[in-house]
């Protein structure tokens, strides 16, 4: 049987990985966050005490780091040497180093290979940044999932302040910029819509409308799927 394959990329905060996982569960799909792989990447180089934005240093620990997702209960676990890092990688100095070593092109290449074996293997939606652009040109559907960064900031902030984390709204807004910066202005797999992706704007609309758009969104592409 065919696997169909659904790349769902957009800026930060979008409510990508949330309403994905949903999406997923529903559809009977793997759903597989590689933001998650970027951020096990920037956990060890934060660990190690190398500075994120020092890409030698980046490149040279490249070997001594194996990425793997695992799922428990069909919730998507991220592996780091083995170690579950699932939750440590949710931090906002995590999420900068994420940003920074997500640049190296040799951190993408590292892994690359991953993300499309995953899709080969299963029926997948996979979400990031450059997942209809370059990691799976071929994708069935391709959605672009955006909102405005103040929407974005806010949910971002909400979600941080629930799970205990001391933060503000303005520095999160401030990372919210800075992030679409960087995922937008890097030289290779730059954040940007793909040609054939369909938009899905969240803007100004909770989670559970959302969550309805973007599964309409999806069920409006499946006959177009051959
Ligand atoms: O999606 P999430 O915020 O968890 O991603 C963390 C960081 O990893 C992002 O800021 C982005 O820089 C990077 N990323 C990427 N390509 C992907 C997924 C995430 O560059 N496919």
């Amino acid at each position: 049987m065919k696997h169909i394959n659904i790349a769902i990329d957009g800026p930060s905060g979008a409510g990508k990985s949330t309403l994905a996982r949903r999406t997923a569960q529903e559809l009977g799909y793997i759903y597989v966050d590689t933001g998650a792989m970027y951020r096990a990447i920037g956990l060890y180089v934060l660990r190690r005490g190398i500075a994120a934005d020092d890409k030698a240093a980046v490149v040279a620990c490249l070997p001594e780091i194996t990425v793997d997702i695992g799922y428990q209960d069909g919730v998507q676990r991220i592996f780091l040497n083995g170690e579950d890092v699932s939750g440590s990688i949710r931090t906002e100095e995590v999420s900068q180093y994420a940003s920074a070593v997500s640049a190296v092109p040799e951190v993408r290449a590292h892994l690359m290979g991953l993300q499309r074996s995953l899709a080969a293997r299963s029926s997948v939606i996979m979400d990031g940044r450059d997942i209809g652009t370059v990691i799976l040109p071929d994708a069935d559907i391709k959605i672009y999932l955006t909102a405005s960064e103040e929407d974005r900031a806010m949910r971002r902030f909400l979600e941080l302040r629930e799970k205990g984390q001391e933060v503000d709204y303005d520095s999160v807004l401030e990372n919210i910029r800075q992030r679409d910066w960087n995922d937008m202005h890097r030289d290779v797999a730059p954040l940007r819509q793909a040609e054939d992706a369909i938009v899905v704007d969240t803007s100004g609309i909770g989670l559970e409308e959302s969550a309805r758009l973007l599964r309409d969104t999806i069920e409006g592409m499946m006959p177009y799927v051959v």
